[in-house]
């Protein structure tokens, strides 16, 4: 492996390590930090990523309350919740687990999340924002994918870079975020005519599709960033041929290290930090709420 490693725990653990203090500085003041996460439906996965979300926020010192919702819950009941917690002063973020039951509409129901207080930063509004250059709360995967390439010090400004994956809540808004820093992005999707053409070209490489190996050796130019978003399940086997299940991104790892410049791992890349973004803007939501940050 020739390429440096892009430690995305390490940056993970700086980012909480602020956003703790940033949290029990606006405690200080009497205000509060609290998270309201709403999931729909109990399945025995929601309910482990529940618990392991309350376990982190709360190491971040930041109040967590979970409402559990009926599976048959409707749209307008649905609605009428998330309106409340927009009202409640004691409430200073909203996120609301995905999927969600086919009764209920995703769009309409992120629409619903209180702008100021949308902490995934998943309201079409906040997006929008994203594109005009004036985030006021940006989603986090693509927060923690710009700043992983910032760790490299590598320069935006004026780089060729190529995002494959052209999704709302990560390829899309990562493109906008490097062009607003002044990067040339080219975005690929599932319609891309040659995608080699386009990844080879890259001096930075941002993928996020959810195919594990979509992207090769073939695909990268020599001495590229890689920036792999994507997390897959895979069945492999061990080195006593036993099958184990593992955690794998959409970039064949040990063949792209080879020529990559740097790279980040799956898993410990851009998961940890996506999570310390989230915290991140869960502190951002706060201060913005109690009027001790400007939307604009
Ligand atoms: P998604 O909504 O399914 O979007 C995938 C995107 O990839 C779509 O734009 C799709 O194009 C495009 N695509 C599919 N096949 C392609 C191909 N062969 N070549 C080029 N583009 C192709 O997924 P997502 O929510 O963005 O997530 C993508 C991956 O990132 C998943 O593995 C997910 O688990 C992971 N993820 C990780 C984090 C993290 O914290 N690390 C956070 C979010 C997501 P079309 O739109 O044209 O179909």
């Amino acid at each position: 492996m020739t390429a440096r490693l892009i430690d995305g725990k390490a940056l993970a653990a700086e980012i909480r390590q602020q956003v703790a203090a940033d949290v029990q500085a606006i405690k200080a003041m009497n205000r509060p930090v609290r998270l309201a996460a709403v999931i729909v439906g109990s399945s025995p996965a929601a309910r482990v990523y529940a618990d392991n979300q309350a376990r982190t926020f709360a190491q971040a010192g930041v109040d967590y309350q979970l409402h559990e919702l009926p599976e048959d819950i409707t749209q307008a009941q649905l609605d009428a919740i998330l309106a409340n917690l927009a009202k409640d002063a004691s409430v200073t973020g909203i996120m609301v687990h995905l999927p969600l039951p086919a009764q209920l509409n995703t769009q309409q129901t992120q629409y619903n999340i209180d702008i100021l207080k949308d902490v995934e930063g998943v309201n079409p509004a906040n997006i929008g924002n994203v594109l005009y250059g004036h985030p006021i709360i940006a989603p986090c995967t693509a927060l923690a994918a710009v700043a992983l390439i910032d760790t490299t010090g590598i320069a935006l400004q004026g780089a060729e870079v190529t995002v494959v994956g052209a999704s709302r809540i990560a390829g899309r808004p990562a493109a906008l975020l490097l062009t607003e820093r002044g990067a040339t992005v080219t975005v690929c999707h599932i319609h891309t005519r040659d995608l080699a053409a386009h990844t080879r070209r890259a001096e930075i490489l941002v993928v996020a599709v959810g195919k594990p190996g979509l992207i090769t050796r073939h695909h990268v130019q020599p001495g590229a960033v890689v920036i792999d978003i994507g997390i897959n399940r895979i069945t492999a086997t061990d080195t006593h041929g036993k099958a184990i299940s593992k955690t794998v991104g959409d970039v064949d790892f040990a063949a792209v290290a080879e020529i990559a410049s740097w790279i980040t791992p799956v898993p410990g890349g851009v998961g940890p930090v996506t999570v310390a973004m989230l915290l991140k803007n869960t502190v951002r939501a706060a201060r913005l709420v109690h009027g001790l940050d400007q939307p604009f």
